[in-house]
């Protein structure tokens, strides 16, 4: 008996022990509800955050609209059935806009065809009602969780893009060619831009214990990537800081 039912506020949905998710830690979660029946709208609104999310619920498409052109979401759990218009339209007119909040759909409709068709419209996820609040708290994981490890993988910085599991370093979109080691070192830099990096920390990070601070392989290995990513002399990504470590400008 843990599907959703308004009735029963005594059901277990209510007692699960609290989980905090976060994208990246101090942001909290941002989750917009689009739902037109009102007892559902309080109840999912108290129990997402009850979770530690932030959320909006908003009852109809122009709402939700609104809602989606103020601010980014984490997560989008969209009826269909909404007073002033079709959910699954205005998914279609979101993913056509260019929005590409992950949007999980929360429906009645339960056939195999509505499932299809949400999906081939750009819903990230298909929960049909009644559902299961434990389930729904797991796929809301699961959509957070999709969203970081897409972040993370690519880091952007004046130009450069450097992809973590491609492991390919473009600039202004022309690949350059990297060693291993010079990967490992620009990432590290890529990491904390416009951060003054001290020397020790750049080393403990690139050959952990194995290194003698006062070898000059540092300063071998800065060279050979300067050469390789400051294509604008007149522009330099790197400053020596004397006697501290690099500058990522
Ligand atoms: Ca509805």
């Amino acid at each position: 008996m843990n599907h959703f039912q308004l009735a029963n506020t005594q059901d277990p949905i209510f007692s699960y022990v609290s989980v905090d998710v976060k994208v990246h830690a101090d942001t909290p979660v941002k989750i917009l509800i689009v739902e037109d029946q009102i007892r559902l709208g309080q109840f999912l609104k108290k129990s997402l955050s009850e979770r530690t999310y932030t959320v909006t619920w908003t009852r109809n498409c122009a709402e939700a609209r609104n809602a989606l052109c103020e601010t980014h979401y984490d997560v989008i759990i969209l009826d269909l059935g909404l007073p002033d218009g079709d959910g699954m339209l205005l998914l279609q007119e979101w993913r056509k806009g260019g929005f590409n909040e992950p949007v999980l759909i929360l429906s009645a409709r339960d056939t195999v065809e509505d499932r299809v068709k949400g999906l081939d419209v750009g819903a990230d996820d298909y929960l049909p009602k009644p559902f299961s609040m434990e389930e729904l708290h797991a796929r809301i994981r699961s959509l957070i969780r999709r969203q970081v490890s897409v972040k993370d993988t690519v880091l952007e910085h004046k130009g450069i893009k450097m992809d973590l599991i491609g492991r390919t370093v473009s600039i202004n979109g022309s690949l350059v060619e990297l060693t291993s080691r010079e990967f490992a070192l620009l990432e590290v830099f890529m990491y904390n831009p416009g951060r003054i990096m001290p020397r020790t920390l750049i080393c403990e990070k690139i050959w952990e214990s194995h290194y003698d601070v006062d070898t000059n392989l540092l300063d071998v290995y800065m060279s050979k990537l300067r050469s390789k990513l400051e294509i604008d002399t007149q522009k330099p990504l790197f400053k020596t800081v004397r006697g501290v470590g690099y500058h990522f400008i």
